[in-house]
């Protein structure tokens, strides 16, 4: 067992360079998801006061409404901060609790992950494992986008893959036929929340446009 504080245990393959950007992405991650948490358990509790709703509460109603869809309870708030927080969780744990993650050259990735041969990461909602593609551009020198860096949308994808993990299981859900997902299309993912509440709440896409804001 390691007791060096790394966050998601180092599993094997890494290299220095991608596991330090991979670690900071986990800290980051986790930091703004258990800043969600606290919103959203705020909001929950104002709602269940049947009191006033303060503004702030109404800001965080309107930004969870805005990327889940409906009209959330307090009983949804309680229950994605409580997902949150297991996902915040996953994130901090050097290994102890059983979360590693793993790198996989292009090689292995190829072999191993024919269905998302172009996603940076994978993970089982059956175990603590997290997959991650060290070949795939976004750990490379080039923004693979032109509106963000390469660390917030690593930050974005430790954050989707540790919803998959156990506790929360979570499985990325689908919309006529595709699955949503905010970096193949964010329409989608919006479309998800105005059609489908039910299961935009479940969708780790949906939930993360309202912990990161980009
Ligand atoms: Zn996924």
């Amino acid at each position: 067992m390691r007791h060096r504080r790394t966050w998601y245990g180092q599993g094997w393959g890494w290299s220095k360079d991608d596991w330090k950007k991979f670690n900071k992405a986990q800290k980051k991650a986790a930091k703004r998801l258990r800043k969600a948490v606290k919103r959203l358990r705020r909001a929950a509790k104002d709602l269940s006061n049947g009191g006033k709703i303060s503004r702030r509460t109404r800001r965080t109603l309107a930004q969870f409404a805005g990327a889940v869809g409906g009209s959330p309870s307090a009983a949804d708030l309680k229950a994605t901060a409580n997902m949150l927080a297991a996902s915040a969780t996953a994130l901090a744990d050097d290994g102890t609790l059983g979360y590693v993650a793993n790198s996989y050259g292009a090689e292995q990735w190829a072999i191993g992950m024919a269905r998302s041969a172009t996603a940076p990461a994978a993970a089982n909602t059956a175990t603590r494992t997290m997959l991650v593609n060290t070949s795939h551009p976004l750990f490379g020198p080039q923004p693979i986008r032109t509106d963000q860096t390469n660390e917030q949308v690593l930050t974005w994808m430790v954050g989707h893959e540790s919803l998959h993990n156990k506790p929360n299981s979570l499985e990325d859900q689908y919309f006529m036929g595709s699955r949503v997902y905010q970096y193949v299309d964010p329409a989608r993912v919006w479309q998800l929340g105005a059609t489908n509440p039910q299961l935009a709440i479940q969708n780790p896409d949906n939930i993360l446009q309202f912990v990161f804001p980009w």
